[in-house]
């Protein structure tokens, strides 16, 4: 709840730096560094999303792709074209999903908002339910926020 930011022990400089926020996967070998604030913050109810990520629904933080950085050697980070023009990316030792790209969104780099350090994602909020038709039917939604269906994202 404390509104004030304590000096970070961090070893590397620039940690916990203004405007930014850090994440990673849960084996902690691929960290990155994204621009705040993001561009938005969208649940995705889409197919793909829904299997690549083994779960009901993903919620993606929308960044600026220039200013995203890793900032581990991240050896096990992989790529994967779910579509084509589209790359997913994970942890290939502990499948945390991390990065969506796509030449749909030009610029932009989809990070998952469940790998962000927990203490920034309780600050950031959906806006959206994104590919609302597509949505699995065991998935129930009480909250009350748009719905809405872009083109395909892949
Ligand atoms: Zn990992
Ligand atoms: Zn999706």
């Amino acid at each position: 709840m404390s509104q004030q930011s304590p000096a970070p022990a961090g070893s590397g400089a620039g940690r916990a730096e203004a405007g930014s926020a850090e994440g990673g996967c849960l084996c902690g070998a691929v960290r990155y560094r994204v621009p705040l604030p993001p561009l938005w913050v969208a649940h995705c109810h889409c197919s793909m999303c829904r299997r690549a990520q083994g779960a009901g629904y993903v919620t993606w933080v929308g960044t600026d792709g220039e200013r995203f950085a890793l900032i581990s050697p991240a050896d096990t980070l992989r790529q994967y074209e779910s579509s084509p023009g589209a790359t997913r990316s994970f942890c290939s030792r502990c499948g945390t999903p991390l990065f969506f790209e796509s030449k749909r969104w030009p610029g932009e780099l989809h990070v998952t908002l469940a790998s962000l350090d927990p203490a920034v994602a309780a600050t950031l909020h959906p806006q959206m339910h994104a590919y609302w038709s597509s949505r699995a039917p065991w998935i129930e939604v009480g909250d009350d926020l748009p719905r809405g269906d872009p083109p395909d994202h892949g």
